[in-house]
């Protein structure tokens, strides 16, 4: 996973666990919220083990396991190894893709005093895992003064320039955050003429480094699309940022910047410092004069994606996928094992249901992804090559990458999941009180709501499913912020030390990711809501129109809303009496199987072949990353970049009508695909509706 990073305070973390023990302990005699749904379900539950899930995270966190090494290799054959163990069918899925590795790096301070200070970039005690880098960063060198650029955002680039400040030719230190990718960050201040970066992240270990991709997009380099191209193509090469770049510690960061002088800091900047802000105040350039080589290798390495197939009884051609990734910058006990060891212990209890006479209605494949964390790798070329059999068998994809970095549910989906997630999260015991469920403390935690997130952002395994294959999703972790992220630090000790001292929050992670994967492979009908869509669909249009005013007009959003709505709710009452009805005759089964498919299809009309403007591999026009990393709209991607376009020059309001053209369409697509389009006769015969097509 790659984000921006801050720390849960420790002390503040146990003064929590107390009061919720408190609590709890006032609250004893409760009643489940609501019972699992089919025996396998009750036997799932039951047979959580937190020691069994420490068991597996211990094993897959001994040795550091970045992709394409061959401990990387030893990490797939255990998974491997442990899905055969089990019974169950398993294999893996080999591509060949253009990763990336430091072979050196150095970088020393001159300050005006004449004394030269040579920075650490490894961190402590830590030699068996790979030194800081920034992956796909070109090699270089450069000495020049140092400059503070913040996060690098144009704003920040803005306000050196009204101070007058000259960044071309410098050493720039980044901190990062501010929704910017790294990938971004760099691309920026190279543009700008900045001759090297530095990356740091506030708030967490000083000491510790942060590693990160800075690659454009998802995917092997080498094969865009499944498209193969060679190293050197400029198609390949502008996927790379122009400057070389590298992450330090915070500590670091910290002693160039306290010997900054030139231009002051501008308050805004000052003021995220908090209270250590009165350390620094100029930006640079210098006097500081910094000395920065990086040195590292692309290497075409062997990657290697693990996955458990359970086969469908009835519907074999309907795949329900839960996926995680494996590969790891450092140990990954967070990041992403904590997740792995969740799927492991999933596999597990399947395998004991299945010993017990249970077989899934539809597939279910466990998916152990490598390569995660130079762009998503092992899963986008997965997806790219099996892109017209996921479009037409699977149900849904849940992913879940850091598992567990601490206390607290968050969770993103498509809506039409949302009542599924609910419903499972009203059955699974809440791991920080004895005697609530999830779903309590998640409500009570978000001030009486259940907080769900939308997946527009591309920073894990789910964004090939849903923004290029359309497949409807959910993403979901429990404690939002780490300070060990991509650091060396990330260890089985940190987990057994703060993440999730008794691994119950592995557990619950374990019970709510299989509770809903049994849900969507044995529900007889999916357990899909597209009223929740509608809903969603109608606060994005309601958003947009406040933003737009007059001046644009939103009617054929207007138009194919009101269409999916109106689907939405005939799909509903048709759910409502075919669950009623429990025959078993040809013409049930017959009118179930074209439901299902209809619930699948729908997610799949919002993808348009054209993509998003200048971002073609992205698919989506609901959900995607806008362009804009500074504007705060989370939906319909490609109207969003065209507002921020028309905001910054003006004269686009041609662009922003022609993306509503291509939103409405989109969504009449969906309405169209959920839509019964053929009529039952009485006695249970197909006849087509001539209107409806
Ligand atoms: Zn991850």
């Amino acid at each position: 996973m790659f984000s921006g990073k801050n720390p849960t305070h420790p002390l503040l973390f146990f003064l929590t666990l107390s009061l919720l023990t408190l609590y709890a302990l006032h609250h004893r005699h409760r009643h489940p919220i609501s019972s699992p749904s089919s025996p396998a379900a009750s036997l799932f539950l039951s047979s959580g083990s937190n020691s069994t899930v420490a068991a597996y995270l211990r094993q897959l966190t001994l040795h550091p396991h970045l992709a394409g090494t061959p401990l990387s290799l030893s990490t797939a054959l255990y998974v491997l190894n442990h899905f055969r163990s089990l019974g169950l069918p398993a294999h893996t899925s080999n591509f060949s893709a253009l990763l990336s590795y430091p072979s050196h790096s150095s970088l020393s301070a001159h300050f005006t005093n004449g004394s030269i200070f040579n920075f650490t970039l490894s961190e402590p005690a830590r030699n068996d895992v790979v030194p800081p880098y920034h992956a796909y960063s070109p090699s270089g060198a450069a000495h020049a003064p140092a400059v503070f650029l913040n996060c690098g955002r144009e704003r920040d680039y803005l306000a050196l320039a009204a101070s007058g400040v000259d960044v071309r030719g410098c050493v720039g230190l980044l901190r990062r955050g501010c929704g910017l990718s790294r990938h971004e960050a760099v691309a920026n201040a190279a543009a700008l003429g900045v001759a090297a970066v530095l990356m740091y992240t506030e708030g967490g270990f000083k000491e510790g480094v942060e590693r990160g991709t800075v690659m454009e997009g998802l995917g092997d380099p080498l094969s865009p699309g499944g498209e193969r191209l060679e190293e050197g193509d400029p198609r390949v090469v502008r996927r790379f940022p122009g400057v070389p770049s590298m992450p330090v510690s915070e500590a670091a960061a910290e002693r160039i910047l306290g010997s900054l002088e030139g231009a002051r800091m501008p308050l805004e900047w000052r003021e995220s410092f908090g209270t250590g802000s009165r350390r620094f105040w100029g930006v640079g350039p210098g006097p500081t004069m910094l000395n920065f080589t990086y040195q590292g290798e692309q290497k075409k390495e062997t990657i290697h994606n693990v996955f458990a197939v359970i086969k469908g009884s009835e519907e074999a051609d309907r795949y329900v996928l839960l996926g995680n990734h494996r590969d790891a910058w450092t140990y990954g006990a967070v990041d992403p094992n904590s997740g792995t060891a969740a799927l492991l212990d999933i596999a597990r209890r399947f395998s004991l249901l299945m010993r017990s006479g249970w077989s899934p209605r539809r597939t279910i494949i466990l998916c152990s992804w490598d390569a995660e964390e130079f762009g998503m790798i092992g899963s986008t070329e997965w997806v790219e090559q099996n892109l017209l059999n996921l479009g037409s068998k699977a149900v849904a994809y849940f992913n879940v990458d850091c598992a567990v970095q601490g206390p607290g549910l968050f969770v993103s989906a498509t809506p039409q999941l949302d009542d599924l997630f609910v419903e499972v999260t009203k059955q699974v015991k809440d791991p920080d009180s004895e005697n609530e469920y999830v779903y309590e403390r998640w409500v009570a935690a978000n001030r009486g709501v259940n907080q769900i997130q939308r997946l527009s952002r591309v920073d894990s395994d789910f964004a090939p499913f849903l923004q290029h294959a359309g497949v409807a999703s959910i993403d979901l972790y429990f404690g939002i912020d780490f300070p060990a992220y991509h650091t060396a630090f990330d260890s089985y000790d940190w987990m057994m030390n703060f993440g999730d001292p008794l691994f119950h929050r592995h557990v619950t992670v374990a019970g709510i990711w299989g509770l809903v994967a049994l849900r969507l492979a044995d529900d007889p009908i999916l357990p899909f809501n597209y009223i929740s869509y509608a809903t969603e669909l109608q606060k994005y249009k309601n958003v947009l129109s406040t933003m737009l005013g007059e001046s644009i007009s939103l009617d054929p959003i207007t138009a194919a809303i009101q269409e999916f709505t109106t689907a939405a709710y005939e799909t509903d009452e048709e759910i409502k009496k075919l669950r009623v009805d429990g025959s078993k005759d040809v013409s049930t089964l017959l009118r179930r199987g074209a439901l299902n498919d209809r619930l699948m299809l729908a997610e799949r009309g919002f993808l348009d072949p054209e993509g998003l403007p200048g971002r073609q591999w992205l698919k989506h026009l609901i959900y995607g990353p806008c362009g804009d990393t500074e504007s705060k709209i989370e939906f319909f991607p490609g109207i969003a970049d065209g507002i921020s376009e028309h905001r910054k020059r003006g004269g686009e309001e041609a662009k922003i009508r022609h993306e509503i053209w291509r939103v409405s369409r989109a969504i009449q697509r969906a309405a169209s695909a959920l839509r019964d389009n053929r009529r039952y006769s009485q006695h249970g015969r197909v006849c087509s509706n001539p209107n409806q097509i």
